[in-house]
């Protein structure tokens, strides 16, 4: 059983916070993840008003142990984003609402595990380097150069028969 559920019971005195610390363990039930290590808090606050229960989910934290675009290197990627969801009871499970999240009548709980899951991915950057997560963290000079090397060498293999024969003697080194 997941840890990480919300109670939808005794919200009618105000709303309930739970927090959650997502560390690699998280991570082992998603064993597709590029995302392995994290130091995340993820904050989430439930409410009731007029009948209609309300979930705010906080994620703020970093990606540790992602590599960096440009050099390879391990970089920590910073991590924040905001959301906010109607909770509905409902048995149709085909519902897809992207704010809307059912659970059925007979749950006084709901599991948010894979919700999380997906607000970390989608919080995670298109660009992932150095320069780009801080204007004052610098890539590693001679891996880039190491890099772009070989990706050219890889994109003109089948043009040139000499790459061929430098690979090789690369690999037999
Ligand atoms: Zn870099």
């Amino acid at each position: 059983m997941s840890e990480y559920k919300i109670k939808l019971t005794n919200l009618d005195r105000g709303s309930c916070e739970s927090l959650f610390t997502i560390r690699e363990s998280f991570f082992k039930d998603f064993s597709f993840s590029e995302i392995t290590h994290s130091d995340i808090i993820v904050k989430c606050i439930a409410s009731k008003k007029l009948e209609k229960i309300s979930l705010a989910i906080n994620i703020n934290g970093i990606i540790k142990n992602f590599l960096c675009d440009n050099c390879a290197e391990n970089i920590h990627i910073p991590v924040i984003s905001n959301s906010t969801f109607v909770i509905r009871q409902s048995e149709n499970n085909d519902l897809n609402h992207d704010d809307i999240l059912y659970v059925s009548s007979h749950d006084n709980f709901i599991d948010i595990k894979h919700l999380i899951y997906e607000l970390i991915t989608l919080a995670v950057p298109n660009k992932r380097s150095h320069r780009s997560i801080s204007s004052e963290s610098e890539c590693n000079k001679d891996m880039e150069k190491l890099i772009n090397k070989y990706s050219f060498r890889e994109e003109n293999k089948d043009a040139d028969p000499r790459w061929e024969a430098l690979k090789s003697l690369n690999l037999n080194k």
